[in-house]
């Protein structure tokens, strides 16, 4: 017996040993890894996602409230060109996804982000939050993790075991379902918060490696909180989101060679 402790006592040393080292040798190769055993084709989740993004900008150009700010736009695009950078290295196939970024103002998003990189900022939100460049990277990489990790792909892909018949419907269909029943929406919050969290671990990651500070990252989840008012489960509370983003600064650091 105590030959098998101690060994296993050793053993555990030695984990911690591979932990601490690890940080270290994670600037020097990719440290995301992706799903690829996802349903449905990235062709069909594009499609749908081009037509809703051209009929939001649509709508917003028609009402004169698109691309008003060009100072904000460059502000952005100098961003985003360091997080594809990034992103092509974590994820070497995302150099085929045709970023597209566009700023509205006066409009109700925030940040958003639709599958195959369309991208959505609203100007308003980023003076009146008053973001440095740094913490406007972290909310930019949150919103490109969703696409890199493909989440809308991986939700209905999920959601087929909640909606009824679900594995023989089509994308389409599904995405129409989701989009009104709240019932489900809600019985799959565990899901929208793992990927939310995912989302934020693989921004990090992402803004880390572009060289921003890994600070900042906390800074704009201050600037974000929601005080958890009606999330019925579908988000990550603020203080989940603070927590997670502290346990990852040190490897932050690493990246970032801060
Ligand atoms: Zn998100």
């Amino acid at each position: 017996l105590g030959t098998v402790l101690a060994n296993a006592h050793g053993m555990k040393r030695f984990l911690t040993a591979l932990l601490l080292i690890a940080p270290a040798l994670a600037s020097a190769q990719p440290v995301l890894e992706f799903r690829n055993d996802l349903a449905f084709s990235s062709s069909e989740i594009d499609a749908l996602a081009a037509r809703e993004y051209a009929a939001r900008l649509g709508a917003l150009a028609r009402s004169g409230q698109l691309d008003r700010d060009p100072a904000m736009e460059s502000r952005l695009n100098r961003i985003l060109l360091r997080l594809r950078r990034a992103a092509a290295y974590e994820r070497p196939s995302s150099e085929r996804i045709v970023w597209e970024m566009h700023v509205c103002s006066g409009c109700d998003e925030s940040a958003s982000a639709m599958a195959g990189g369309r991208l959505l900022v609203s100007g308003d939100f980023v003076h009146a939050q008053a973001f440095s460049d740094d913490e406007l990277a972290y909310l930019l990489a949150h919103e490109m993790a969703h696409v890199l990790a493909e989440h809308t792909r991986e939700f209905s892909t999920i959601a087929r075991f909640f909606l009824g018949n679900g594995l023989a419907r089509g994308y389409d269909d599904i995405q129409e379902e989701l989009a009104e029943d709240l019932p489900v929406n809600l019985r799959m919050g565990p899901d929208s918060v793992q990927q939310e969290l995912e989302a934020d671990y693989i921004g990090f990651v992402l803004g880390a490696r572009a060289g921003f500070a890994p600070d900042a990252m906390l800074s704009l989840l201050d600037k974000l909180k929601t005080g958890d008012r009606s999330l019925f489960g579908t988000h990550p509370t603020d203080a989940e989101r603070a927590q997670h983003a502290r346990a990852m600064l040190e490897m932050g650091r690493r990246l970032a060679g801060r």
